[in-house]
């Protein structure tokens, strides 16, 4: 078998599209314009691009983009001081703080400390309890991009058996509550879990988020499985010259993608999403806030 290749690209310039239809349609009709304000916190190369890329695609949609760049030696009451003050600003629907901030902020801290209501990330102890208890919630964005790729691809989730490889915050736990929501069979699987081969064979879904370049062979897959692969991971390429690097996932594409039923690549899959998922929900943020109609199958 040969997997189709599920194309978070695509995919991601259709829901950009979708937001920048709906952007437009309620500064016509409320004048409002949505509005996302990215927080960075020193000079972490990554992290400077995703920021840039964020506020390019902001922008691009239709929607106001505020960046605000702090030294690395910020005190945590200075960031606290910036968000008070973005929580208060009714231009600004989003707020996102880009993670990891330095040691000497307390990350928990810092993310609790964003009003619910414009936590684009969905990080916030207060979402993380709505989504857990099925009550409506800012989502995170990359599970957010997962179930929105799957849902397109399967229709129903409902009765299938998902298993997630990997525990974290942002993205595993997060992603077994979504796939719950749509009535999956849902396994976490982490570093502990005993033959993982085993469980990983059961799956009708694999989401595999463990940050650990091509873990996933195509002998754990259950043949026509879908897989999801969140992770990214940068590897040397001498290849392609001196010093260069690619990008790989947590899954080995090319024996995966001869036993699965479809998969998302690295780059290309996951990683597009994240962002438009952002967006989506900046919009919903600001549909909420001003009681506006939400657009279509852009959250949860
Ligand atoms: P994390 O380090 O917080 O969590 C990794 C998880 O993997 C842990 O729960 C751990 O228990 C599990 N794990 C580690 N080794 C394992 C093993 N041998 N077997 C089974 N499980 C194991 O990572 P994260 O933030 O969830 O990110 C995971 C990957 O996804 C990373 O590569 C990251 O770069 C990527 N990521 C991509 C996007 C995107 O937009 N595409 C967004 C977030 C994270």
């Amino acid at each position: 078998m040969t997997a189709k290749i599920i194309d978070g690209k695509a995919f991601a310039a259709k829901v950009r599209a979708q937001v920048a239809t709906h952007v437009a349609k309620i500064k016509q009709s409320h004048g409002v314009t949505p509005g996302l304000a990215v927080v960075l916190v020193g000079e972490d190369p990554a992290s400077q691009v995703y920021v840039r890329s964020k506020g390019k695609m902001t922008v691009e949609v239709g929607m106001n983009s505020y960046e605000h760049k702090l030294d690395a030696d910020t005190p945590e009451a200075d960031l606290l001081a910036l968000i008070d003050q973005l929580n208060n600003d009714d231009n600004v629907h989003g707020i996102l703080v880009q993670l990891p901030v330095p040691d000497h902020i307390n990350e928990d801290l810092v993310i609790n400390s964003i009003n619910p209501a414009k936590d684009v990330d969905g990080f916030h102890i207060s979402n993380v309890g709505l989504l857990g208890t099925g009550q409506k919630s800012m989502v995170p964005c990359t599970p957010l991009g997962c179930l929105m790729m799957l849902r397109d691809y399967h229709g129903s989730l409902s009765g299938l058996d998902a298993v997630i490889i990997g525990r974290s915050n942002i993205v595993g736990k997060p992603m077994a509550q979504l796939l719950l929501g749509d009535s999956c069979t849902v396994t976490i699987a982490h570093s502990r879990t005993r033959d993982l081969p085993d469980v990983v064979r059961r799956a009708d879904i694999v989401v595999a988020a463990v940050g650990r370049p091509e873990m996933v062979p195509g002998d754990w897959i259950k043949p026509g499985a879908t897989v999801i692969d969140v992770g990214i991971n940068r590897l040397d390429a001498p290849e392609k010259g001196e010093g260069k690097t690619r990008l790989v996932g947590d899954v080995d594409f090319a024996s995966v993608s001869q036993v699965a039923g479809a998969i998302t690549p690295v780059p290309g899959g996951v990683g597009p999403m994240t962002i438009a998922c952002l967006l989506a929900n900046t919009l919903t943020a600001c549909c909420r806030a001003g009681g506006f109609e939400e657009p279509e199958g852009l959250t949860a």
